[in-house]
């Protein structure tokens, strides 16, 4: 059974006015199957906590530890790290192209239920990784029509990376953002696809609750000023509540 293990994690940044520590002691658990959602104000710390992971060279390490099945993942490099498991779609861009979370979502659907969802929408967004750190990028509207069938060409190769990775646990930062309904929705579905197979591991990072309305979240952390300062299930009549998780406070939800 994979598990993603963070204990007691402190990472600092290297800004123009000096080292500053953003992360502030985070423990969080995710194992196969599950899916946790960290919603948050900006500027707690959620792409940190992602970028820590990935790996990201800007993002210091100096407290606390990240397993993956009991593995150090923070003595691996970036390809090391994918290579063990670690799927990461990232916020902002990083350089190096590679899959896309388009291409993750989809290939997992195939794979699982032997039905590709049509590209179209998840096209809208388009991903570059190296190793086991994705971005997720959006063109302009006007480039959307072209860049999908290039994209839906592209994807038949990709799909065999897919199968070479193996994710056990995938990080998706902000996938969500600028998606309209429908893409929110195929998106939505293919972490619902994930989910099902049982044998990945989701950590959703959203500002937005709207992707709850379609993903149940088993559990749902706050992050506050680098640290987990709540954790439960959504709003009454939500599909996670009635395990014992106490509810995100309404004032804490659609931080942006
Ligand atoms: P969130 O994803 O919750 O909006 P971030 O992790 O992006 O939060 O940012 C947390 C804090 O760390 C912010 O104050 C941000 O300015 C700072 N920070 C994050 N990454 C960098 C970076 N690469 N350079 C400078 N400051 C950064
Ligand atoms: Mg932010
Ligand atoms: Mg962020």
């Amino acid at each position: 059974m994979a598990t993603l293990d963070i204990r007691g994690l402190h990472v600092t940044v290297d800004t123009e006015q000096g080292t500053k520590e953003i992360l502030r002691g985070v423990d969080l658990t995710v194992r196969a199957g599950e899916t946790h959602a960290i919603m948050g104000p900006n500027g707690s710390g959620k792409s940190t906590l992602a970028y820590s992971i990935a790996g990201h060279p800007k993002y210091t390490v100096t407290g606390g530890t990240v397993t993956l099945d009991g593995e150090d993942v923070l003595a691996m490099t970036v390809d090391e790290r994918a290579r063990a498991g670690l799927f990461l779609a990232m916020q902002y861009p990083v350089e190096v192209p590679g899959v896309s979370v388009a291409n993750f979502l989809r290939t997992a659907k195939t794979a699982i239920d032997g039905e590709a969802p049509k590209p179209a929408h998840l096209d809208q967004g388009r991903a570059r990784c190296h190793g086991a750190a994705c971005a997720w990028t959006r063109p302009s509207p006007s480039a959307t029509s072209t860049r999908a069938s290039a994209a839906a060409r592209r994807s038949a190769t990709r799909s065999s990376r897919w199968s070479l990775l193996k994710p056990k646990v995938a990080v998706l930062d902000e996938t969500d953002s600028g998606l309209d309904v429908d893409a929110l929705k195929i998106v939505s579905e293919g972490v619902n696809r994930v989910r099902e197979g049982g044998e990945v591991g989701v950590l959703l990072i959203t500002h937005y609750t709207r992707i709850l309305r379609y993903i149940s979240p088993d559990f749902v952390h706050v992050f506050v000023d680098g640290r987990i300062a709540e954790q439960g299930g959504p709003e009454p009549g939500h599909p996670a509540r009635g395990r014992g998780l106490r509810p995100v406070p309404a004032d804490r939800r659609d931080a942006g």
